[in-house]
């Protein structure tokens, strides 16, 4: 089932696409920590999607937005622009799919996610961040060649995707007080969103976006979506510049409000996670756990969700976040 405009993603969709996902996305754990607990003061249920397959919920949609078009499209394949998680998920989707895969990313792309694509057999063209603009790009290889343009966050069907994480998250904890989730571009939230108020209706819903980064809180704020500039933070998982139209349409609706999380408190969580959790979780998968610590005294003893986004990071960047200088001999 796919779904056209605006407005049009329902909790139906997000139904549709667990059953899509079934026997193909890994269904994550939920972890607890009775130390987290304490230090919140409140029950917290983490869905862990650092453990999803390549490492992020961004498979969730990627696979459900393949998997729903018509075979003439899928024999033609799928454009995207991305540098991040969604490219990989894409290219993962596509090859589990039989269909044709082309990533448009930057020429400094790090090198680990240029591999990491193409070992899944994705065709990356490259372009220079600083004199070209990837979505013309994308846009002409699609028309060019035919190919369907698969976003990474605003798509019906991506955004149902995603909610299938929140989806699982109540069918295995009941219903929640509240629930935090990243935000980006808000497929993730928007999902999350629909999954909750349709399972656990009385649950609060927060995004939660890097402080550099807080386009989302004042296009809740002021009623329309707010354009920024590419926002400095360690959170690469959520620079982005704007809400989308379908998603800041589910996110009026159906979100409670956006919190922010600074660099420095994404550190923290992620040496949280290390030392309690014993996982390792990318900047941007932190936001969760940051924003629940400095809600700690709205959520005292509630039962509370976190959803952590993903797990990549790599490991010279991860030891240099967590301020290592020893070196192992
Ligand atoms: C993409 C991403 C996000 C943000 O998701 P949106 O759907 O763009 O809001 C958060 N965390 C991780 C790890 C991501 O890859």
């Amino acid at each position: 089932m796919t779904c056209e405009g605006v407005g049009m993603v329902e909790f139906e969709h997000v139904v549709v696409a667990g059953e899509r996902l079934a026997g193909v996305a890994h269904r994550t754990p939920v972890l607890r920590s009775r130390l987290v607990d304490e230090a919140v003061g409140a029950e917290v249920f983490f869905k862990a999607e650092n453990f999803q397959r390549m490492g992020a919920f961004k498979f969730r949609g990627a696979y459900n937005a393949v998997a729903s078009l018509p075979e003439e499209q899928r024999r033609r394949g799928v454009v995207t622009f991305s540098s991040g998680n969604h490219a990989q998920a894409i290219a993962l989707a596509c090859r589990l799919l039989g269909v044709p895969a082309t990533i448009v990313m930057p020429h400094d792309a790090p090198a680990a996610k240029v591999a990491a694509t193409s070992g899944y057999g994705g065709k990356i063209v490259r372009y220079d961040r600083y004199a070209e603009d990837r979505e013309a790009i994308g846009t002409a290889l699609a028309e060019e060649q035919g190919l369907t343009l698969i976003p990474p966050y605003d798509h019906p069907d991506v955004i149902a995707g995603q909610g299938t994480a929140a989806k699982e998250l109540f069918e295995e904890v009941g219903e929640l007080d509240a629930l935090f989730a990243p935000l980006g571009g808000g497929g993730l939230l928007s999902g999350t969103a629909l999954a909750t108020r349709a399972l656990s209706p009385g649950c609060r819903v927060f995004g939660v976006e890097p402080e550099a980064g807080d386009d989302g809180l004042r296009s809740l704020r002021g009623g329309e979506i707010v354009h920024i500039d590419t926002p400095r933070t360690i959170a690469d998982g959520a620079q982005t510049q704007h809400l989308g139209e379908h998603t800041f349409a589910i996110i009026r609706n159906a979100v409670d409000d956006i919190r922010t999380a600074t660099d420095a408190q994404l550190v923290e969580a992620m040496r949280l996670f290390a030392t309690y959790l014993k996982i390792v979780v990318e900047p941007t998968g932190c936001l969760g756990l940051a924003a629940v610590r400095n809600a700690a005294a709205e959520i005292e003893g509630e039962r509370v969700g976190v959803i952590i986004s993903g797990g990549n990071v790599d490991l010279e960047r991860y030891a240099t976040l967590l301020g290592s200088t020893e070196s192992v001999t």
